[in-house]
């Protein structure tokens, strides 16, 4: 246990990420007290019943007052609205912050709304699940991940150190940069991989000559690790495209031209191109486990016996 490091703290959303920010800060002690408030009545009771903040409230603007720290875990459409909503009920000297996956549109509509004397720091966890809700959250989701923080150049240095111990009394690594070069890193290394889910997983159900069940039955071939992608929250992943448009255009483009260089080379028979194109492929997963983000095992840990563990701990599995 630590020191508390803020009196209050207000979870604005309680889906998996402002869940985990709970479990991790509870873990820790960083907050003398966690409240919240999400978009509907059941979520608060939920997050209340599993103890998740010791109050809640129906409307954010009730939740923030004398908060020193305000974290908006919401899809990022909504962090403007919100923000315009809590605007005269922050406290003097408060952080404000969020963990939206975009941030250039997030700065633009937050930032007009924050008061004086309040502080905003936005912020991106680069850890998630597919899964989404206030039971869906854990303590250990930020150990050894990357937060990226995206002050702006005259943000008080104070409350983004601040912001930085917090989240690496979480667990995460931080990470400082700009809100513009943040979105073009998330658009290849999460955005544009969620789109080629998204369509891939379409693309075969759209198929005529295999059927769904031939899909589903043969899908450890590759196939099921998209669908894992592809069961993200649908909300957040339309706000994350129509709020990175210009990232992810850019990562298309080039996508498209590497997509045709390997279309190229099948239809030519050219083996040593798709033999060179795989092996960088290769080589960079090698880097990602070298790095410590993500396990060495192969299928991802995925055992025969773990998945028959997993079966047997989890009763609608077993249906
Ligand atoms: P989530 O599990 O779906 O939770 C979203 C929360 O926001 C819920 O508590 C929901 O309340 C509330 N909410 C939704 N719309 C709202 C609105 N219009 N006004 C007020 N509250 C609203 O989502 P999440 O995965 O935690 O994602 C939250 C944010 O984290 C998003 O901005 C996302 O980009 C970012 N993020 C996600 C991941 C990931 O892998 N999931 C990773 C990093 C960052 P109700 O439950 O009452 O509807």
């Amino acid at each position: 246990m630590t020191e508390p490091m803020f009196e209050r703290v207000a979870l604005i959303g309680i889906g998996l990420i402002g869940s985990s920010i709970s479990h991790a800060a509870r873990r820790k002690g960083l907050a003398k007290e966690l409240v919240g408030s999400a978009r509907t009545k059941a979520t608060v009771d939920t997050a209340l019943d599993l103890g998740l903040i010791s109050k809640g409230y129906d409307n954010a603007a009730e939740a923030v007052a004398g908060a020193d720290l305000v974290i908006l875990s919401v899809p990022v459409g909504a962090c403007g609205p919100i923000t315009a909503e809590i605007a005269p009920h922050l406290k003097p000297g408060a952080i404000v912050t969020d963990v939206g996956s975009v941030k250039a549109q997030v700065v633009r509509d937050m930032a007009p709304y924050i008061p004086k004397g309040v502080h905003f720091v936005p912020g991106h966890p680069i850890a998630g699940t597919e899964q989404s809700g206030p039971e869906a959250g854990f303590a250990e989701l930020f150990d050894g991940r990357w937060t990226i923080l995206t002050p702006e150049a005259h943000t008080d240095g104070a409350a983004v150190e601040k912001l930085r111990a917090f989240w690496e009394a979480l667990g995460a690594k931080v990470e400082v940069m700009d809100p513009q070069h943040h979105d073009m890193v998330l658009a290849i290394t999460s955005h544009l991989p969620h789109l080629i889910a998204f369509n891939i997983v379409n693309t075969a159900e759209h198929l005529e000559r295999v059927t769904d069940k031939e899909v589903i039955k043969f899908s450890a071939g590759g196939f099921r690790d998209f669908t894992r992608i592809a069961a993200s929250d649908p909300t957040m992943w339309r706000d994350i495209f129509l709020g990175n448009k210009e990232g992810v255009m850019e990562m298309l483009r080039r996508f498209s031209r590497d997509l045709e260089e390997l279309k190229a080379a099948i239809e030519s028979g050219d083996g040593d191109v798709l033999y060179r194109r795989f092996a960088e492929a290769r080589a960079i997963r090698r880097g990602i486990v070298a790095a410590g983000q993500d396990t060495a095992a192969p299928d991802f840990g995925r055992g025969p016996s773990q998945v028959a563990a997993k079966r047997e701990a989890d009763p609608k599995a077993r249906k």
